[in-house]
């Protein structure tokens, strides 16, 4: 039909790699949901009663539970918001504003979410790949700066983020992976108002199927935020499970730092290999890889069932289980030793 015309020229879906056995191709955790909080939220905590009826979102307990977690004092029940994931905090976001402005390589959903609402866009790559461009924003702009970056993992400095600010432009720092970085900004909360944090359970919590995300930022931005978004726009059930994984947060800490750990071996292991690596703060490494051995490597990485996200210039590897990422090292380490081989005959 005709009227579907301009979306269908316009939108593209957002497409994901193949799911495979060992997935390691969208920043998921490796651990499954505790199932000691699984039992406790099904046996214990679980109003049936709550299911049939529309549930308050958010829920006063669950924005407790985050401000609890955020520790800041600063801030109170008007400066949270929930999201049916971080992804809807942004897909609403850009509806509220004249321009998105974002800066690749970042997180593709920007430009996907961009797209497919019509909203104008400016995309400016990144300065060497890392640096937040000198670009000219202004009051009716959003920008959005994952910190730490996707898929790179690097962190952008504060210097950067408050340049944004204070030109004027409304400033939507993604979160996603701070857990993994334990670098975060909402600090300049106390300071900026055109400004909104946004988190989500998906990484460190290993709810990414329930889909909970949340915002930070001033009351009269979360005041519009919810007036924008759907009503009811997270079940029960996932306030529920995200509420008791704030409040069995040791549970998440252990592992947390088990896969930062990780993920520094990782870094480690492929610099020694001779790969050109980002220096990653998320729960993901990025090797940069000319197009002939990224072929290469995403070959036998399938032939051993694995996925990673394939990039123009590279690709992103999520820190998987450590048999997974012994894989990784084992595919990656031996291509370049074998082409050293090569080279010495
Ligand atoms: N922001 C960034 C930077 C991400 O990488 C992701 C997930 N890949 C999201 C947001 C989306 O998170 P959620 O699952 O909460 O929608």
């Amino acid at each position: 039909m005709r009227i579907f015309e301009s979306v269908l020229n316009r939108a593209f879906p957002y497409e994901t790699e193949k799911r495979t056995e060992r997935y390691l191709a969208l920043n998921e955790n490796p651990f499954d949901f505790p199932k000691e909080i699984i039992d406790r939220a099904f046996v214990k905590e679980l109003e049936l009663s709550n299911l049939k009826i529309y549930y308050d979102s958010p829920d006063e307990s669950l924005i407790e539970r985050i401000l609890d977690y955020l520790g800041a004092v600063f801030l109170d029940r008007k400066n949270v918001s929930i999201g049916n994931g971080a992804d809807e905090i942004i897909y609403v976001t850009m509806l509220m504003f004249k321009r998105v402005v974002f800066f690749p390589p970042t997180y593709s959903c920007y430009k996907v979410f961009a797209k497919a609402l019509g909203v104008e866009f400016l995309e400016l790559p990144l300065e060497d790949g890392v640096y937040i461009p000198d670009v000219d924003v202004k009051e009716g702009d959003v920008v959005f700066v994952p910190n730490p970056n996707n898929p790179t993992g690097h962190l952008f400095g504060s210097d950067e983020i408050e340049k944004l600010l204070r030109k004027g432009a409304f400033v939507a720092l993604d979160e996603a992976y701070y857990e993994f970085s334990k670098v975060t900004y909402l600090e300049l909360l106390n300071r900026y108002d055109n400004l909104a944090i946004i988190r989500t359970f998906s990484k460190a919590f290993s709810l990414a199927g329930q889909r909970v995300g949340y915002v930070v930022s001033s009351a009269s931005f979360v005041d519009a935020y919810n007036r924008v978004r759907l009503p009811f726009n997270v079940s029960y059930i996932s306030q529920l499970l995200a509420r008791l994984a704030l409040e069995n947060y040791q549970i998440f800490e252990e592992r947390i730092n088990w896969i930062m750990n990780e993920r520094e071996r990782m870094k480690e292991n492929l610099r020694s290999f001779g790969y050109r690596i980002s220096d990653s703060r998320g729960n993901f490494v990025f090797v940069y890889l000319d197009a002939n051995e990224k072929n290469v490597i995403l070959q036998r990485l399938s032939d051993k069932g694995i996925a990673v996200r394939n990039f123009k210039d590279g690709i992103r590897i999520s820190i998987g289980l450590r048999e997974e990422n012994e894989i990784i090292l084992n595919v990656l380490g031996g291509l370049r030793e074998s082409n050293k081989l090569e080279g010495l005959t």
